[in-house]
């Protein structure tokens, strides 16, 4: 008998399959409050999981540099359509391997090297690839920067529009990773057109809440729109492309041949499978209680005497201020004393942060995931709570004992791919 098809991986592999097996039980275990992170359904980590991955697929549907690949035009045509219905977007490319590989694809398409760009400041909430030093953005264009006002903590749109007339980019980018308010992409986008440049919309954190209209859209105000596929809108590691016709051609040919090659077909296969989920009436509801339970969330917090940047949240997202004027502890102590308890929160520099991004003043707290799992505003009000006391107290080892015991019977009351537990992906612990 050949055993390398049939074999389990646990027998194979035991390291590796431990690994996994804790892995699973560490999600399980815990409260996962990464506001990027969120558990994709069975039926996305099955089509992940799928011989797709054998497949060689470099080109578009119909149009391949492979034989062999009737199949795989299935599922890329399926997750295109899919995409364009969702947000709505004349063209489509949902090839990216990753979010920072939209962008790169978007700069590649739209940029010439040396070009200006306009991005929001890193440490205001923008992402690495909107111009860090760095990156490739940083490196390859002339980078200006917009952030948030110091009153509001959200962004100054009248500042922005100042900078754009004084720097005058080619590109302004817009989107967020540690953003907790409404971003106004019309506003961007008459901004732009008024010194005539173009923008570019990363929706990476809040793809989820633009797909049912509980965020508003920036499709129709910018020419290109990226995503990843794995926040918010709960697919497979990611990313996804959208543009207008015009823009169509030049973007196909900027992600392939211009950045990436082959394709991940098993992982295309799998965001079809997300983007049909998306379109489900009950991805509405769950991304409202996205945001139900952010809201409450925040508000507990606030009531345990909490600072919060902005003083609230819009979206799935919110940045505590753990440092508060140099009375509290810093983001790198609230992490690891959460972390320590099985609350899983980064740390992250809040606006006019007198820490360095290495310890930080803040962490980024969101609820897509723990919504998933299923749960609600009561959750919410009791992990503010435990989070406050581990924020208040975290030397004690009384209050350590005492909340890792609550959030372990709260995460047991919340199974998650219970079927995947120790015994059957990876029955061997590592330890
Ligand atoms: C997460 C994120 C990305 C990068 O996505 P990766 O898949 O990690 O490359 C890009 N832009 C924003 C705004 C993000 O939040």
């Amino acid at each position: 008998m050949n055993n390398f098809f049939n074999a389990n991986l646990a027998e194979v592999d035991s390291i590796v399959a431990g690994a996994i097996s804790d892995e699973t039980n560490r999600q399980a275990n815990g409260l996962e409050l990464i506001a990027s992170e969120n558990f994709v359904s069975e039926a996305v980590l099955q089509a992940m999981g799928s011989v797709f991955t054998n497949k060689y697929a470099e080109g578009y549907p119909g149009k391949r540099y492979y034989g062999g690949c009737e199949f795989a035009d299935v599922v890329e045509q399926l997750a295109i359509d899919r995409a364009k219905e969702i947000f709505g977007a004349e063209h489509a490319n949902v090839q990216p391997h990753s979010g920072a590989q939209a962008n790169m694809s978007v700069f590649l398409a739209s940029l010439n090297h040396g070009d200006k760009i306009l991005g929001m400041n890193l440490s205001h909430g923008g992402h690495l690839t909107h111009g860090h030093p760095m990156n490739f953005s940083g490196i390859n264009f002339e980078v200006s920067d917009y952030g948030v006002s110091r009153e509001t903590e959200t962004i100054d749109y009248d500042e922005l529009q100042r900078i754009a007339e004084e720097k005058r980019p080619k590109m302004i980018v817009c989107g967020a990773s540690a953003y907790p308010r409404t971003i106004d992409f019309q506003r961007i986008g008459e901004i732009a057109r008024s010194i005539g440049a173009i923008v570019m919309a990363d929706i990476a954190h809040i793809a989820g809440l633009v797909a049912v209209g509980l965020h508003p859209s920036p499709v129709p105000h910018c020419e290109f729109v990226t995503t990843t596929t794995h926040k918010t809108l709960r697919g497979p590691r990611g990313g996804l492309i959208m543009c207008r016709e015009e823009s169509a051609k030049a973007i196909d040919k900027a992600v392939f041949p211009g950045v990436q090659g082959g394709p991940l077909v098993h992982i295309i296969s799998a965001k079809a499978v997300a983007f049909g989920e998306a379109l489900r009436e009950d991805f509405k509801a769950y991304q409202q209680q996205v945001l139900d339970n952010a809201k409450v969330l925040a508000a507990t917090l606030q009531t345990e005497g909490l600072r919060i940047v902005s003083g609230g949240t819009d979206n799935h997202l919110m940045l505590v201020d753990v440092f508060a004027g140099g009375k509290g502890i810093t983001g790198k102590v609230a992490e690891k004393a959460l972390d320590a308890v099985h609350i899983t929160v980064n740390k992250n520099t809040i606006p006019f942060d007198t820490n360095s991004p290495f310890t930080a003043s803040g962490i980024r707290l969101g609820t897509p995931a723990l919504t998933t799992r299923g749960m609600k505003e009561d959750e919410m009000r009791t992990i503010g709570k435990l989070i406050a006391a581990i924020l208040r107290e975290p030397e004690s080892e009384e209050v350590k004992t005492k909340v890792k015991n609550e959030v372990t019977e709260l995460a047991a009351k919340f199974s998650l791919y219970a079927h995947r537990s120790a015994g059957k992906i990876g029955s061997i612990s590592a330890g």
